[in-house]
Formats: structure tokens, C-alpha cells, sequence
């Protein structure tokens, strides 16, 4: 078995749920007492949420190139930014070592591909909503992405960080979300991301018709099946 290295701690609310799927999707493969060989480079969420808010994208892409070698040195097999936010530096992760990085939007862009969805809705951070690096990913293979308007991705972007990465789990921002979800629906999307590692803990499949893709899950599934050496890499595909 391959060896997982996760970046995570952003936040760690929701690496706890990378730690969680990933263990019980390599147990149920392999059975018995197995679980997954991994190793987290947990970082404090402070400095990389401080390099966010004043733009220093290069100071956050430091943090983590940092994170990466460590798990390089420790061992690692792989990378995974446990964030979609900070996939805004995966190119400097990918330049501070030689591991492979498995990247969430690249991952979540195969598993669109699979489920024929060709225009999809966008929940985020307000960097991933707005800024070109994440939807790029997504518009490359022919996807159109579609995000809620400016008052929307305000409340989106304020329940993410003034609720869910600090753990509060509210039943009035679910059913927000819930509207928010079929507004993007009505306007033509056959699916909306889950764009941030925290949504997830929220809003369930339960809680709307809408398909949903939720990026910690698929991140988290392809890592499992890549340390697996499952991975459709593996096989050539
Ligand atoms: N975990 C979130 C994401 O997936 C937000 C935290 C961050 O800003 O990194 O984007």
C-alpha cells in the first residue's frame, strides 16, 4: 500500500473527515483490521486564513510547499491539499517536490466527466467562486460552471468561515444552502460542487434533490484508491 501525505488543518474540521473516509474506504476494500498508511502535515489554519485575507498568495504557497517537503521527507507517497482554496498555490506545491499531487478540482472534473454533467453549480470559498484558478480546471474540459450571485456567495463564503471551520453546524444556514443549491438548479446546472471541505459537514445528499459532488468525498476516494494503487492512473486510463 501506497503511503497518503495530507496538507491538512484547513480546517481541521474537515480533515478529520479526510482522515475518517479514507481509513474506512481502504478497511472495506481490505478488510480485517486494515486501515490506510497515511501521513498529515497539519498546518495552522491562522497563518494560512491571514495569507488569504491580504492576498499574499505567495506566503501561503510558501506554508505549504513547506508542508509538502516535510511529508516528502517523512515518507509520503503522494500529496493532497485538504482544501479547494489553497489549490490557488498548487503549483508551488507541485514545484517544492516530486510527488504527485492529487488535485481536487482535477479529480472532481474527472468525476463530471463520468456523470455526463456539462454545466455545474459552484459552492466555495469566495476565492474559489470568484477567481479564475478553480474554475479554469473545470472550464478546460469543457465544463460551464455557474456560481450564486454576489449577495449568495457573500453568505456562502461567510457561513464557511464564521460557522463551519469553526465547527458550528447550523440547521438555518443548511436550509440557505439548500435554496441557494436549487437556485443554481433553476438556472441550468445538472449537479453543484460541494468547492469547500467544510460544506459537506452541512448539507447532505438528503437535504436537496440536486446532485450533489462533494469535494472532500471525491478527494478523499481517490486517494484511498491511489494509495490502493487503484487509481485510474494505475491502470493506464
Ligand atoms: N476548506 C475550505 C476549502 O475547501 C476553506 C478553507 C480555506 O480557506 O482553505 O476551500
Amino acid at each position: 500500500m501506497r503511503t497518503i501525505g495530507l496538507i491538512g488543518g484547513m480546517s481541521w474540521e474537515s480533515t478529520v473527515t479526510y482522515y475518517r473516509l479514507i481509513n474506512r474506504l481502504v478497511q472495506e476494500r481490505l478488510g480485517g483490521f486494515h486501515s490506510a498508511r497515511c501521513i498529515l502535515y497539519s498546518v495552522d489554519f491562522h497563518d494560512v486564513e491571514a495569507s488569504q485575507s491580504a492576498g499574499d498568495w505567495e506566503r501561503g504557497g510558501e506554508l505549504l510547499a513547506e508542508a509538502a517537503r516535510g511529508l516528502e521527507r517523512a515518507g509520503a507517497d503522494c500529496v493532497l491539499i485538504c482544501t479547494n482554496t489553497m489549490h490557488k498555490v498548487a503549483d508551488a506545491v507541485r514545484a517544492a517536490t516530486s510527488l504527485p499531487l492529487l488535485h481536487i478540482a482535477e479529480l472532481t472534473a474527472d468525476e463530471l466527466d463520468a456523470a455526463g454533467v456539462s454545466t455545474v453549480g459552484l459552492l466555495g470559498t469566495r476565492y474559489t467562486m470568484e477567481q479564475a484558478f478553480y474554475k479554469r480546471k473545470l472550464e478546460d474540459r469543457g465544463i460551464t460552471v455557474l456560481v450564486p450571485d454576489e449577495a449568495e456567495r457573500a453568505f456562502v463564503n461567510g457561513v464557511i468561515f464564521n460557522e463551519l471551520c469553526l465547527g458550528t453546524v447550523s440547521e438555518v444556514s443548511r436550509r440557505a444552502f439548500a435554496a441557494i443549491i436549487a437556485g443554481l438548479a433553476e438556472r441550468g446546472a445538472q449537479g453543484v460542487i460541494l468547492g469547500c471541505t467544510e460544506i459537506g459537514l452541512l448539507v447532505r445528499p438528503q437535504d436537496t434533490p440536486v446532485r450533489l459532488f462533494d469535494t472532500t468525498e471525491i478527494h478523499a476516494r481517490r486517494a484511498a484508491l491511489y494509495a490502493l494503487g487503484d487509481a485510474p492512473q494505475d491502470k493506464g486510463e
